[in-house]
């Protein structure tokens, strides 16, 4: 890991933190009170309610590039964490961009995909429609562990049992013949998952490779009820600076203040 340097001669480095996923509310609990960092918490908004966070926090979109741009520079940010989802590929690619045309450090937290082990009877596709499609056309008890903006593309395939797990609710509901609503925030651990599964009937799971302990509950669960796994595989990223983990994250930015 390479540590590129930050202009800032002495006083707390300004941090903007990418947020809206579990290792970003750890690491903005790890800096809550670090002398050498004077960080900000940034959330798109779209949960209805959020959980506490120990960081200052500010919530909604910039303004795409532009407007990222405009903040950094306006709020005198040294480095960026970008701890978003694996799948927020625009903030993302806005964040690289906007570091780049500031001349900001960014930092990239993005925890590693699920790897197939045996037992896994997975099917990856490109794409949330495409895993749909893996479905098949005979009708399948499926648990669907998508976003609640992401879960519309269902309604292409009518003839499945959907089980609709979502933080918020999805709202206007799908127009579907069969289709039941969960909401749940996780972490879930395995064997709820399994209790889940087997109730419910379920033959198949839709969800994306986000990767991390807090959503692997039900990958394990199906392993071990064979049940098969529609995974959708992670949009490409850019060229940052990438940690693997919060803690990874943290050794990295002390290097940047030289304290401990
Ligand atoms: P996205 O498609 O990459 O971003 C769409 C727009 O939302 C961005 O261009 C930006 O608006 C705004 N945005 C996204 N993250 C933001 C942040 N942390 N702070 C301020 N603005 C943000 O993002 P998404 O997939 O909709 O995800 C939205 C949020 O949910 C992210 O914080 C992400 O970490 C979290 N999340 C996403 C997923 C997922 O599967 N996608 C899963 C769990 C959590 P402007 O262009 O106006 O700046």
């Amino acid at each position: 890991m390479s540590t590129p340097s930050t202009s800032r001669p002495s006083g707390p480095l300004r941090l903007l933190i990418l947020g809206g996923t579990g290792e970003a509310r750890a690491l903005s609990e790890a800096l809550a009170g670090h002398a050498g960092f004077d960080a900000t918490l940034s959330l798109a908004g779209r949960t209805r309610n959020p959980v506490a966070q120990a960081l200052p926090t500010r919530t909604g979109g910039f303004g795409g590039i532009e407007g990222l741009v405009h903040y950094l520079e306006a709020e005198k940010v040294d480095i960026v964490v970008d701890a978003t989802h694996p799948f927020a590929a625009t903030m993302s690619y806005n964040a690289e961009q906007a570091a780049h045309r500031s001349g900001i450090v960014l930092l990239r937290l993005a925890r590693p995909p699920w790897e197939k082990v045996p037992g896994d009877i997975w099917s990856e596709a490109t794409d949330i429609p495409a895993a749909i499609a893996r479905l098949g056309t005979a009708p399948r008890r499926v648990l669907v562990a998508l976003g609640r903006n992401e879960v519309k593309a269902l309604e292409a395939a009518p003839q499945h049992h959907y089980l609709v797990r979502s933080v918020d609710p999805v709202d206007p509901p799908l127009a579907l013949p069969h289709v039941r609503y969960i909401e749940a925030r996780g972490p879930f651990e395995e064997a709820g998952e399994r209790a889940m599964l087997k109730e419910n009937r379920i033959d198949a799971i839709l969800a994306k490779n986000s990767g991390g302990a807090a959503t692997y509950g039900k990958i394990a669960a199906a392993r071990t009820l064979g049940i098969d796994v529609m995974l959708v595989a992670r949009p490409p990223h850019g060229n940052a600076q990438t940690v693997g983990s919060v803690k990874e994250a943290l050794i990295w930015l002390e290097a940047h203040t030289g304290r401990d």
